[in-house]
């Protein structure tokens, strides 16, 4: 067994709890991403994701098709969450995201998912957005760590926390893994629905890095703790690359470890928004590289 992760210190201080009804409150007045949407969903009002107070999942098991550092031999234990607290057009997980196909689970249930994720080998538990259902998670995780769950958890987003969501994630996530998805919010809010999304991306990065440093591996390779970046390439630099890698490699850190993915493809309604129709180029993703290199990065995946 590895590294303690750090929830199970919260939980052994019998503070996890009280951290799982604290975030509760909040869905008095939602404000757990930058949407800040303030409706109460503990009465069934819906904001911007669509959630209220029960949790939705698509599927899970051992995954395969992430980062090697979060795969390792036996997998990273990955749940898949409905609904999402961005509208991108071109999401590439639409079915789940958009259309939540997904059934509602138990809080007991999410936890003996992750129990039984754990048994299995994974050596991660990989919540895939999972920010609009992040105080579910923390009561499940709470019924998890007495059932003896102790492997890290990642925190799989879109970078649109607020600094609510954030604060009560402090102490509890080991891995961030933001998809860093624009660097300029006039593209974002036209193709996700989100305003303000790369000045609330560049403080949720600064956040996330204070809390947990720097990604770190153990001797087989394997990620405990830190932030791990993602950021897919669009055609014709619609993610605006460069100022997401410059603002990592600048005011983050570059040793900021990032995968910086060319599987775009065209998905949803992205054949309605040019040049989203259709894939990136050689070209375009070399330019990616390119750049990441000339800022300065040093651990790209
Ligand atoms: S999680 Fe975000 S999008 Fe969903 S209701 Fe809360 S503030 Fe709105």
């Amino acid at each position: 067994m590895g590294v303690t992760p750090s929830y199970r210190r919260l939980w052994e201080k019998e503070a996890l709890f009280d951290r799982a009804e604290e975030a509760r409150q909040r869905l008095e007045a939602c404000d757990l991403c930058a949407h800040e949407c303030g409706v109460n969903r503990l009465a069934g009002a819906k904001g911007f994701c669509r959630a209220d107070d029960a949790i939705e999942i698509s599927s899970y098991g051992p995954h395969f098709g992430e980062e090697d550092v979060l795969v390792g031999s036996r997998g990273s234990g990955t749940i898949f969450l409905t609904g999402c607290n961005l509208k991108c057009v071109f999401c590439q997980n639409y079915d789940i995201s958009h259309l939540r196909d997904g059934y509602e689970v138990s809080l007991e249930r999410f936890a003996e998912i992750m129990i039984d994720l754990q048994d299995r080998g994974c050596h991660n538990i990989n919540l895939v957005t999972p920010t609009h259902f992040l105080p579910q998670i923390l009561s499940a995780l709470d019924l998890a760590c007495a059932a003896g769950l102790s492997v890290p958890l990642v925190w799989n987003c879109g970078g649109y926390e607020s600094a609510a969501a954030l604060r009560l994630l402090d102490g509890v996530v080991d891995i961030y893994m933001p998809d860093v998805k624009f660097g300029d919010s006039s593209v974002a809010a036209r193709l996700t629905g989100a305003r303000g999304y790369w000045e609330a991306a560049q403080r949720a990065l600064l956040e996330m890095h204070r809390q947990v440093g720097d990604l770190r591996v153990d001797s087989s390779g394997i990620a405990y703790r830190g932030l791990l970046v993602r950021h897919l390439v669009l055609p014709r630099n619609l993610a605006g690359t460069e100022a997401v890698l410059r603002f990592i490699a600048e005011e983050i850190s570059p040793n900021t470890y990032v995968n910086i993915m060319d599987q775009y493809h065209p998905a949803y309604e992205a054949r309605f928004h040019p040049p989203l129709d259709r894939r990136i180029t050689r070209q375009e993703y070399s330019e990616a590289l390119r750049i990441a290199r000339e800022v300065g990065l040093t651990r790209l995946a």
